[in-house]
């Protein structure tokens, strides 16, 4: 173990990894040290975390919400206070912290982790709607700075974990096969197709393995995770999607598999708890105390798998569809996605009408070559809007 202490940026904090995160830090006081915290909206629960955590900087991406931190810490003016986009980069790319956790849900989380990416850091992986907006305009980032991405997605974190530690973006030189990309298949894995229409935000929201924020839990439950998470391993692994096959594994205890050419086939298994790939990217290449439960195979006694039903949950299928389109494309499927999840949520869409809104957003939104973080941001933009628009037609 080094003697410093690995100083720490939390992005996203008060968030389920956010807060899983600083529980495998707690657990280590003299192996980790909390640089800055960052939130959106929540500041009376980022006031909570400083105290306890008493980082240097504690940033709210919501102005208003960075005044009420502010007063909430005026009894603590050694932390600096700051808010915005600008304040979420800088404490992504401050030379005080080395390491810094990407967990921002979905696209805002895109400008921070690019920061920590161009500043060279350790940057775990969790958001990964950022890698799908971006694909090889974030891995080319990452390979000119030199920055050291370490995948949180307890997928792909297990991937990672079952490759050769010099040949993680090199499958046919690891002698890969196929990438068995593991999914639980959600809450609504044997409702019929009738019985999706109906089905709420709570019940989409209590997912049978894990406990997560509300837009993954959607995610998990239409599959559209899985097919963010394919496009996600293709960038990562740099492997094409023809070698990767989703396979619906329900026990969520092999968090996916990689297949190499004398047939082997080496697993990643755990108790489904995200401080376990946490603890692997905070530590890595050590392995540290991640205070999850033992995993006991007597008592889950049976592995179970089956295909995808893509005509089911159609998300899957949008989203190959769209990394194989490429450019923007799968900037647009991520933006539509965010859209119709966030209206689903309200209790404004019904939950089949997602992938309609995502389909025919995609459908009037022209590609175009995915030449700068500028394209991206700008695709983003324009591509919420038109899903907007296609919700209001929907509503007609
Ligand atoms: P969450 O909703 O629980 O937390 C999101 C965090 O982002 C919060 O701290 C929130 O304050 C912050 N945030 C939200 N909007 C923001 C904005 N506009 N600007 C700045 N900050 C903002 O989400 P989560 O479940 O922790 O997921 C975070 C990321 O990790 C997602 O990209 C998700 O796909 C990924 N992930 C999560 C899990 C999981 O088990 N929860 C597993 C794998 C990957
Ligand atoms: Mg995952």
């Amino acid at each position: 173990m080094s003697t410093a202490a690995r100083s720490i940026t939390v992005l996203g904090a008060t968030g389920s990894i956010g807060l899983s995160t600083l529980d495998v830090i707690r657990r280590h006081p003299g192996r980790f040290s909390v640089y800055a915290l960052t939130a959106g909206t929540r500041a009376e629960e980022l006031a909570l975390l400083c105290r306890e955590f008493r980082p240097e900087v504690a940033v709210m991406a919501d102005v208003p919400a960075a005044q009420r931190l502010a007063d909430l810490l005026s009894d603590l003016p050694d932390i600096s206070v700051r808010s915005g986009e600008s304040g979420l980069c800088e404490v992504a790319s401050a030379p005080e912290a080395c390491t810094v956790m990407a967990a921002i849900v979905g696209a805002a989380g895109l400008a921070p982790t690019l920061a920590a990416v161009r500043a060279g850091k350790r940057v775990l992986l969790a958001n990964k709607e950022a890698l799908v907006m971006s694909g090889k305009l974030f891995m080319d980032a990452v390979l000119a700075s030199g920055a050291e991405l370490l995948p949180i997605d307890s997928e792909h974190n297990a991937i990672f974990q079952c490759l050769p530690a010099d040949k993680v973006r090199d499958p046919d030189g690891a002698g890969i096969t196929r990438i068995l990309l593991t999914a639980s298949g959600g809450p609504f894995r044997e409702h019929s197709a009738e019985a999706l229409r109906s089905v709420t935000p709570v019940q989409a929201c209590a997912h049978p393995n894990w406990s997560m924020g509300q837009k993954i839990s959607v995610d998990s439950a239409t599959l559209m995770n899985k097919g963010l998470e394919l496009i996600e391993a293709c960038w990562l692994f740099n492997i094409t999607p023809d070698r990767i096959e989703v396979h619906v594994h329900p026990e969520s205890i092999i968090h996916s598999m990689v297949e190499y050419a004398d047939g082997s086939v080496l697993a990643q298994l755990g108790s489904p708890d995200m401080r376990t790939p946490i603890a692997n990217g905070l530590a890595w290449p050590e392995r540290i105390d991640a205070g999850v439960e033992q995993l006991d195979l007597f008592k889950i006694g049976r592995f179970h798998f089956e295909r995808p039903d893509l005509l089911r949950f159609p998300c899957l299928r949008l989203a190959a569809e769209a990394f194989e389109i490429g450019g923007t494309a799968p900037a647009v499927l991520n933006a539509a996605n965010e859209v119709a999840v966030a209206e689903f949520l309200k209790g404004n869409l019904a939950f089949t009408d997602i992938p309609v809104v995502i389909e025919r957003t995609l459908a009037v939104t022209p590609v175009v070559p995915a030449d700068s973080f500028d394209v991206i941001f700008a695709k983003n933009s324009e591509a919420r809007q038109r899903a907007w628009e296609q919700i209001g037609l929907l509503a007609v």
